[in-house]
């Protein structure tokens, strides 16, 4: 462990080298991952609690690497975001995305909302709008079954700017949702400028939602207002019966989380459509 001294003097541990060198080892590799084909996508059902049907799946990005084994993203989404990798493994994530939504609705597995996140570097790309564009059209996929997730700090960071965007998204036809809602610096009555469909509240909140009466207030109270802004809203990191049931009694819209199902290839989930798994 690191050990800050009298002088605030900073140790050098075997542990940090390794983790330099992890680093370097990971930045290097992460430059041939994409002509690799080293990157899948993982696909986590979202719930609908009134029919109990599953309504949307977000995409979470999976490396798996030649000797690593499979990294998962909070190794690899920052380091990406640092050197701007992010911006064509971004763009993969959307075409792969679409493509495989398509493929769900041709073979008569039902019309899914497929989310994708959406990074800061992304987000500031000249030709975001026209790079989405193309990914539906390359899958022949109507827009509307697209969603696209930003946080907080992203849209907060440029204001003006993102409300251009956003509202560019919205005339392609795309679905906007808003992700780890809570944790950043917005609030309900700034949102309202946005042009939003959807709020993601934060795992961190419902997480205590049983045992916190303070997390239980603030989870009902995001509901009931964002419900009087007419958005949908999401419950993520649902891993218990007695959380989906309390959110199910405040009237949440959706849950997403380990109860129902971890994050699945898209062969499991192909799997879990055709068998026709509900809530
Ligand atoms: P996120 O967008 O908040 O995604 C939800 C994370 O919570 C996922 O972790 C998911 O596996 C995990 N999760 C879902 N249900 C539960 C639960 O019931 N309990 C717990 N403890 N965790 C749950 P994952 O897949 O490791 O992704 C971590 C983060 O990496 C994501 O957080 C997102 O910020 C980022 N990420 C993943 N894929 C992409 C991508 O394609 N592009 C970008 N820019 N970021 C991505
Ligand atoms: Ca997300
Ligand atoms: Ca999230
Ligand atoms: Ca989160």
């Amino acid at each position: 462990a690191k050990e800050i001294g009298r002088n605030n003097f900073q140790f050098y541990t075997p542990a940090m080298n390794e983790r330099a060198l992890e680093r370097l080892h990971i930045e290097g590799d992460l430059r041939n991952a994409l002509e690799r084909e080293e990157f899948t996508l993982h696909y986590q059902p979202q719930v609908d609690l009134r029919t109990g049907e599953i309504v949307g799946v977000e995409a979470l990005i999976r490396w798996q690497h030649p000797e690593l084994g499979m990294v998962p993203p909070v190794r690899f989404i920052g380091l990406a975001e640092e050197n701007g990798l992010i911006v064509p493994i971004g763009a993969w994530v959307i075409r792969a995305a679409c493509l495989q939504n398509k493929e769900w609705q041709m073979a008569g597995l039902g019309h899914l909302r497929m989310a994708v996140n959406l990074s800061a570097r992304q987000f500031a790309q000249e030709d975001l709008v026209e790079s989405i564009a193309s990914s539906l059209r390359a899958a022949d996929l109507a827009p509307e079954y697209l969603e696209i997730e930003l946080t907080e700090s992203l849209v907060m960071a440029d204001v003006d700017r993102a409300i251009g965007i956003l509202r560019e998204l919205k005339a392609l036809g795309v679905q906007l949702s808003i992700d780890d809602f809570g944790t950043g610096y917005s609030s309900l009555s700034y949102l309202k400028r946005f042009p939003i469909d959807v709020l993601k509240i934060d795992r961190s909140f419902v997480n205590d939602i049983t045992i916190d009466p303070d997390d239980a207030a603030i989870v009902a109270s995001i509901v009931s207002l964002a419900h009087s802004l007419r958005l949908q809203v999401i419950a993520e990191g649902v891993e218990t019966e007695a959380q989906l049931n309390y959110l199910r009694e405040h009237d949440c819209d959706q849950i997403q989380g380990y109860f129902f199902s971890r994050p699945v290839t898209a062969a499991a989930l192909t799997a879990m459509l055709e068998e026709g798994k509900r809530l």
